[in-house]
C-alpha cells in the first residue's frame, strides 16, 4: 500500500481503533475512523467498573488517534460503485479500502410488553448495557432503595 491509499474504518471501538493505529503507524495509509459515539474512545470491557463507582470514565479512555477519528459521526450508507461512505453529518468520504468494525448491538429478548406496538425505543426504566451512554444513564438512575432486575 502507498501512503495516499485511503482507508475508512467504520466503528471507533477497540477493533477499529487498533486497526487504524496499525495502519497509521506503518504510514501505509491515510486512515479515517468514523465513530458514532460522542465520547472519547474507551475500553468497553471496563464499563461495569464505572457503574460500580470504582473508576471514573476518563480512567478507561483509550489512546486518542487524533484527527483520524471523527467522533459523533455515523456512517449511514455505503456506495460501493462510487467507493464512498455517506455520513449523518452530510460528509461523503471516498475510500480505497473500507473496514467494518461496527461491533454488535445488544440482543433484546422477545419479551411481551417490552416495547409499545411498533415502538423501537426501550421504555423508561429499562436499560441495555453496552455503551458509555447506557452506563451513564444507569448510573443516573441509581438511588437509595432502587430495586433492579438484571
Ligand atoms: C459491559 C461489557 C463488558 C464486557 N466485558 C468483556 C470482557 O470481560 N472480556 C471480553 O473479551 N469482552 C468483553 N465485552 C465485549 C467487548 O467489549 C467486545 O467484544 C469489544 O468491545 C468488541 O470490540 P469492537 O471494536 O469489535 O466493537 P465495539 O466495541 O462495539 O465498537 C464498535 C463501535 O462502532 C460504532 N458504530 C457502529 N455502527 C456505526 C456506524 N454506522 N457509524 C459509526 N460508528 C458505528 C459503535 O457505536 C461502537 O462504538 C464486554 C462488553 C460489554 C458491553
Amino acid at each position: 500500500m502507498t501512503s495516499d491509499r485511503r482507508v475508512v474504518v467504520i466503528g471507533g471501538g477497540l477493533a477499529g481503533l487498533r486497526c487504524a493505529a496499525r495502519l497509521t503507524a506503518g504510514g501505509a495509509a491515510a486512515v479515517t475512523v468514523l465513530g458514532e459515539e460522542p465520547h472519547a474512545p474507551y475500553n468497553r470491557v471496563l464499563l461495569a467498573e464505572i457503574l460500580a463507582g470504582r473508576y471514573a470514565p476518563e480512567v478507561i479512555a483509550l489512546p486518542e488517534p487524533g484527527p483520524a477519528l471523527r467522533r459523533g459521526v455515523r456512517a449511514v450508507r455505503v456506495d460501493r460503485a462510487e467507493r464512498a461512505v455517506h455520513c449523518d453529518d452530510g460528509a461523503v468520504l471516498g475510500y480505497d479500502t473500507l473496514v467494518l468494525a461496527t461491533g454488535s448491538n445488544p440482543v433484546l429478548p422477545p419479551l411481551r410488553g417490552l416495547f409499545e406496538p411498533d415502538g423501537r425505543e426501550l421504555p423508561e426504566g429499562v436499560h441495555a448495557f453496552r455503551t458509555m451512554d447506557d452506563c451513564l444513564a444507569l448510573s443516573a438512575a441509581v438511588r437509595p432503595g432502587l430495586r433492579a432486575v438484571v
